[in-house]
């Protein structure tokens, strides 16, 4: 292994400020740069600029040795051997489409500084397509016979466990036009091979849509099972119990058939729609057709649980103190991306409730996203007097609360259970009505 390696990581938000301290911790020399100068400036301090578990760890023990340095000015990645490309990839104002404009300019910027042979890697999901474009652009921007290189590597991570999913991923992707790629990237991740993690190496345009084809998997399968909680609401079953039963089945597994509100976040929605934008764009927009029902079962969750608590409070929620616990689109993080707890929030703010919102990590980031929504400072606090408590993420922290204490507090006790995960027996013997999705 070449401890000496030098890397460059162009973007430092949820998935490269991880990257950056993870092969910072793989014992190479690294610089993460970012236009963010407060970010850059929270990294370089050692601190987290989010909520990830072992990041802050991992930072402090890294900041301190000179090896792991953060800055806005490109040309800090000169002369680094390989440049990691993590910058954001949103879904356009104007349509389903990714916005890449911050990927171009991410290249642009780095472009003029690769004066060495170098490899440049992209992390960021993005359109299959891009990575061929983005090679051609290098070639006219880089100075010339500099011989800098474009691959892709994307990245699977899962916020919450990115850190250990940055170490110990489940596999490698190696989208290469070159032997001398593939060689580079096995040397930036020798030890990472060594522990067992399998690598497939492929052509760009594979490696791009491994990525888009894994995030349409999974968000299908979250459709799937809340498809199958309507049809449990109208047909009086379990779905929690039918999950159980087929995720028996090896084929399909129990992993990702939790019916609840649906998925969230800065990567699976606007994903599968950038997915459709592109198949669209190759002629190919019937092959993902089924997509756009993925998208709309997700979002009907959201407005199922809006309709609840109205129909739950009498018909109007205007004026009726509603709790909504959880405001981060999934447990152990502080992203409030597309979340679907602050959406049911918001939607229920703006009909007129009086919500109070409590999220152990996201209350700063949701008061940013929805400044006029009430915020708790714990979730006792935003339960008091409530006619109605909704369980929007799955913090662990909610599932230990005692639906007792919490009986006593409120104005009624009726309880939505967004994730089923709360114990429905427990909080029934306390004397609360309790409503999952997709139970009777
Ligand atoms: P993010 O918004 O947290 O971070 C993006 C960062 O890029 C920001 O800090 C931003 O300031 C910076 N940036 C924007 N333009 C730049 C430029 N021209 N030069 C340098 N920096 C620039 O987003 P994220 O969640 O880290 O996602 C980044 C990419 O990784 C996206 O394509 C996303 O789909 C993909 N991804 C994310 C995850 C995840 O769980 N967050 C997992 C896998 C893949």
């Amino acid at each position: 292994m070449i401890v000496t390696m030098r890397i460059s990581v162009i973007g430092t938000g949820y998935l490269g400020a991880v990257h950056a301290v993870g092969m910072a911790e793989l014992g190479y020399t690294v610089v993460g740069i970012d236009v963010d100068a407060e970010k850059v400036a929270a990294l370089a301090r050692g601190e987290a600029p989010f909520y990830e578990p072992g990041l802050d760890e991992l930072l402090a023990k890294h900041a301190g040795t000179g090896r792991l340095t953060f800055t806005t000015d490109f040309a800090a990645a000169a002369g680094a051997d390989v440049h990691f490309v993590c910058v954001g990839t949103p879904q356009r104002r104007d349509g389903l489409a990714a916005d890449m404009r911050y990927v171009e300019a991410a290249v642009d910027s780095l472009a003029p500084h690769l004066d060495a042979a170098c490899l440049v890697v992209g992390k960021s999901t993005v359109p299959v397509g891009t990575a061929v474009a983005l090679a051609d652009r290098l070639a006219k921007t880089a100075p010339v016979g500099a011989g800098a290189e474009l691959a892709w590597n994307p990245e699977f991570l899962r916020e919450g466990f990115a850190v250990e999913d940055t170490l110990h991923p489940d596999r490698l992707v190696f989208g290469v036009t070159s032997d001398d790629a593939e060689r580079k990237l096995r040397e930036v991740y020798a030890q990472t091979i060594a522990d067992g993690t399998p690598v497939i190496v492929s052509d760009l345009p594979t490696a791009e849509l491994v990525k888009v084809s894994a995030n349409a998997f999974l968000a299908t399968k979250i459709s799937f099972i809340n498809a199958m909680a309507e049809i449990a609401e109208v047909a009086g079953a379990d779905v929690t119990k039918l999950a159980d039963a087929i995720g028996h089945d090896a084929r399909i597994g129990r992993k990702f058939l939790n019916a609840g509100i649906g998925f969230g976040g800065g990567c699976l929605p606007k994903d599968i729609r950038a997915f459709m934008a592109r198949a669209g764009e190759l002629g190919a927009s019937h092959s993902l057709a089924f997509l756009a029902e993925i998208d709309a079962i997700n979002l009907r969750r959201r407005q199922y649980v809006v309709d609840l608590t109205r129909d739950l409070v009498g018909g109007s929620v205007a004026n009726r103190r509603i709790a909504v616990l959880g405001a981060a689109f999934k447990p152990h993080s502080d992203d409030v991306r597309d979340s679907p707890a602050l959406n049911i929030a918001g939607q229920l703010h703006l009909q007129g409730a009086r919500v109070s919102v409590y999220d152990p990590k996201a209350t700063d980031n949701a008061r940013k996203v929805f400044p006029t929504l009430p915020y708790a400072d714990s979730a006792v606090e935003a339960c008091r007097d409530a006619s109605v408590v909704l369980h929007l993420t799955e913090w662990q922290e909610f599932r230990e609360l005692d639906p007792a204490e919490l009986a006593g507090i409120v104005e009624t006790p009726v309880v939505v259970d967004g994730r089923n995960c709360l114990d429905a027996d427990a909080w029934r013997a306390a004397g609360w009505t309790y409503r999952g999705l997709g139970r009777p």
